[in-house]
């Protein structure tokens, strides 16, 4: 005798599973509405009250503000008029915002990452009332409107920051980003700090534990003795295995910086091995079982896991010369660098602003992010470079510095030089 008919059971599980959905869904729909009707009261109830309606009153107006303000910070690739462009405004009020600016001396040259602050009355015909901008990070020039006159008067005034030098040191036990964050190095300055170490060091494999790294980096600090920014690394080392990689910042000519090693070569180089920050090199060149075909298949780039969104750079200056959709590579770009590289990177979720065919870019330039588009497992970065028409192991690349300096040049590098290892030995001894 059948106690239970298993089959008939199967049969009608499925009714009686809609019958429990269906009852869940009433329940919860039930229970919905009526805290929705309490919520409902609540809300009548305290709008009853004086005070609230007022705040009410100001919360509404407050969505149309009469005054605005607008802060940007300028990219690689900007200049005023395109970043006025930017603000609704008439062209009349641009050309006269335009001209104001290239009027003030110490704004001629536009730099990278200075700070701008439009202050906008949106009742009036000319809007802007107000106008700042950092020519560094002591300075800045406001412009005010003029009552009177259809003009805007600059000034240039001092911001209250003091600038601090800090040295810090350090032995990496787990990863080189947890031991910089323990000495409490701002992420700004470890961002800044992979950056120019990317252009020879793989931080998941050239970066060993017992390694070790120095710095010295600006600090601002306003009269509460509190850290507003961090500024410039002035000097770095990195040791790999005893091998020391020093790196000290040096203004070669009038508003031209960067990074030259104790011989006075640049540590640019051409090409960048890790065109992305905080990436997890996950997959090398070479031969491998695709995860996705299943079958041994050459992997003709480098894979660096990395978390859905984050910014990919041009691994070096260069010209774009592809921007869509490559088939298995998803959202990619192709950048010829010179006459032997170029680079690709692939499976983006989205393209950088003004990545186009045809545009310029300049090494480091976001030029996408991390996506998994195309024919991939998750989201990571592949990239590729091509040398000569042929692929290569990027990680195994090596490539001649940029700038070297010589002559004139070398000799105030000498001198440059020697003033930070003071300075430095001299912030050793203070810490100490
Ligand atoms: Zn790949």
């Amino acid at each position: 005798m059948k106690v239970f008919d298993f089959k008939k059971f199967r049969e009608y599980a499925i009714f009686i599973w809609l019958i429990i959905i269906t009852l869940i869904l009433v329940l919860s729909s039930l229970i919905f509405t009526q805290s929705a009707i309490d919520q409902n009261n609540r809300l009548k109830e305290s709008l009853k009250n004086t005070y609230l309606k007022k705040t009410f009153i100001e919360i509404t107006n407050n969505l149309k503000p009469r005054y605005s303000e607008i802060a940007y910070v300028s990219k690689s690739g900007d200049n005023y008029q395109t970043i006025i462009n930017n603000i609704n405004i008439s062209n009349e009020e641009k050309k006269l915002v335009l001209n104001s600016i290239l009027n003030v001396e110490s704004l001629k040259i536009l730099r990278i990452n200075q700070k701008f602050l439009f202050k906008i009355d949106n009742l009036l015909d000319q809007k802007i009332i107000e106008l700042r901008i950092e020519t560094d990070k002591k300075n800045e020039v406001v412009f005010f409107r003029s009552e009177k006159e259809n003009k805007l008067n600059s000034k240039k005034i001092e911001k209250n920051f003091t600038r601090k030098l800090v040295y810090k040191e350090t032995v990496i036990t787990d990863s080189l980003y947890n031991s910089a964050v323990n000495l409490d190095i701002k992420p700004n300055i470890i961002i800044e700090f992979a950056r120019l170490y990317g252009f020879q060091v793989d931080f998941q494999r050239d970066v060993w534990k017992n390694d070790s790294f120095q710095i010295i980096y600006e600090e601002f600090l306003n009269q509460n003795n509190e850290i507003v920014d961090t500024g410039e690394i002035i000097f770095a080392n990195l040791n790999l295995q005893n091998t020391d990689l020093q790196l000290y910042r040096f203004e070669y000519e009038k508003d031209k910086i960067d990074f030259f090693d104790e011989n006075g070569k640049s540590i640019r180089k051409t090409l960048m091995k890790t065109p992305i920050n905080g990436a997890r090199l996950s997959s090398s060149y070479g031969k491998r079982k695709h995860p996705i075909l299943g079958y041994t298949k050459m992997h003709t780039g480098t894979d660096f896991a990395a978390p859905m969104g984050t910014p990919i750079m041009a691994s070096g200056d260069g010209k774009v010369t592809k921007v869509g959709w490559c088939g298995g590579g998803g959202n990619c770009v192709k950048i010829k660098h010179n006459s032997t590289y170029q680079t690709v990177y692939a499976h983006m979720s989205k393209f950088g602003r003004g990545i186009k065919k045809g545009a310029r870019v300049k090494q480091g330039q976001i030029i996408g992010y991390v996506g998994s588009t195309g024919m991939s497992t998750g989201p990571h970065l592949h990239y590729e470079v091509i040398e000569n028409g042929k692929k290569i192991n990027s990680q195994k690349l090596k490539l001649p510095s940029g700038k070297i300096l010589k002559n004139e040049e070398r000799k105030k590098f000498e001198v440059s030089k020697i003033k930070i290892d003071v300075l430095k030995s001299d912030l050793i001894t203070n810490s100490n």
